[in-house]
């Protein structure tokens, strides 16, 4: 694991998140794993989240909390987390109190996240919350400072950054191997098929931008280890019936960086598709696929391969492990709150310049 941190350090991955300077926690540091209450039992929490549970060695399942009795009612069973231990939104607070629960995991709907992270910090837990962190740069903030001001630490679920593969493809990409970056093309997207899930509603932080959108612009930033300062966008939906009145089905954005690198991104509810391809002075590198919870695939000028397999949902638990390391290490976080808001703040510009048809400064 040590070795993992230094590598990130080595390739500035963890450049930006180095300025963050962690907070010492007494409580958790005499721990040797960390208790993990989980925020919302849908899709992500029960096919991803409480299985990698099983699997982490620095931190487990400690509790839930849930507006579904029924679901209580099986996760107890499934997992044998104790009655005192499962909270509802209306008594979630009274988690300040228990002192099993060390981390809160957000994972509700993204408009639900700024307070849930808020209430976690205030009671006294650290953080992890899904991508994408929040609808605004303005509620990342907040989320961010109520963290700093309760003295813990918040990450962003961004869990390729904690796999082999991506830190593989970084590295090589960092040493020059392809020398200067020129152009970077990313997309990421699924058929969803869903017509009234929170993804279809803008209100709750629904639209692809902000759900896959979140990786392609992961893919443009850590592949070129810039930020960009413009971009344009342009948005459409082959289902104007779900995706209208600025919730988007389809975005595709173009990036402008510092060092004169651009990046074409794309992502899509309608279209199967998932690559990073990155064009360098000296030749190329691929990696397909590129954000999917395992079977990542890379290769790149000189014969390079990389592939580094794991089984489903190992990414997740590497993910919850290394941030568990981080708290009781009082280590630097692969991926602080900080990060998950540059992404939000491109997203929300992506938006104005699709809407406006103009070029939107991100300086
Ligand atoms: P989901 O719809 O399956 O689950 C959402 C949960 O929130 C449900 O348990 C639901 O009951 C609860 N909820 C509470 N109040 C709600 C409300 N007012 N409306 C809707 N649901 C409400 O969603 P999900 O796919 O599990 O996504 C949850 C979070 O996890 C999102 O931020 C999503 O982007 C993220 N996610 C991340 C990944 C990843 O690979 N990192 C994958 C899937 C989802």
């Amino acid at each position: 694991m040590a070795s993992r941190r230094t590598f990130l350090q080595q390739t500035g991955l963890l450049a930006s998140s180095l300025a963050f300077s962690p907070l010492s926690i007494a409580s958790a540091q005499k721990k040797d794993r960390l208790g993990v209450a989980l925020v919302g039992l849908g899709y992500y929490s029960t096919d991803l989240i409480a299985p990698a549970l099983q699997l982490t060695k620095h931190c487990y399942l400690a509790g839930i909390v849930t507006g579904t009795p029924a679901k209580a009612e099986t996760w107890v069973k499934k997992y044998n987390i104790p009655e005192k231990n499962v909270y509802n939104y209306d008594n979630f607070d009274k988690i300040a109190n228990n002192p099993d629960i060390d981390v809160v995991y957000v994972i509700l709907p993204p408009s639900m996240h700024r307070d849930y992270v808020i209430r976690a910090a205030k009671a006294g837990k650290h953080v992890w919350v899904e991508k994408p962190m929040a609808i605004t740069e303005k509620e990342c903030q907040d989320m961010i400072d109520a963290c700093k001001q309760n003295k813990r630490l918040l990450a962003v679920g961004y869990r390729l950054q904690h796999e082999p593969n991506t830190q593989e493809y970084i590295k090589f990409l960092r040493d020059g191997k392809i020398g200067k970056i020129k152009m970077v093309s990313c997309s990421a997207g699924y058929f969803d098929g869903r017509t009234n899930h929170w993804k279809q509603k803008k209100e709750m932080g629904g639209g692809v931008m902000y759900d896959m959108g979140v990786y392609v612009l992961q893919g443009a930033r850590l592949a070129t280890g810039e930020e960009p300062i413009s971009v344009t966008a342009q948005q459409y939906t082959t289902r104007p019936e779900i995706y209208r009145n600025g919730l988007d089905e389809t975005t595709m954005a173009q990036l402008v960086f510092p060092s004169g690198a651009r990046a074409a991104v794309q992502t899509s509810f309608g279209i199967n598709m998932n690559f990073l391809h990155v064009t360098g002075e000296k030749g190329f590198l691929k990696m397909e696929p590129y954000s999917a919870y395992n079977g990542q695939k890379g290769e790149a000028t000189g014969g390079v391969r990389i592939q580094h397999p794991y089984e489903v949902p190992r990414q997740q638990a590497m993910q919850m492990d290394d941030d568990s390391l981080a708290i009781m290490n009082n280590k630097p976080l692969i991926a602080p709150g900080e990060e998950g808001m540059r992404d939000i703040r491109i997203v929300e510009a992506i938006y104005r310049a699709a809407q406006s048809g103009q070029s939107v400064k991100l300086t």
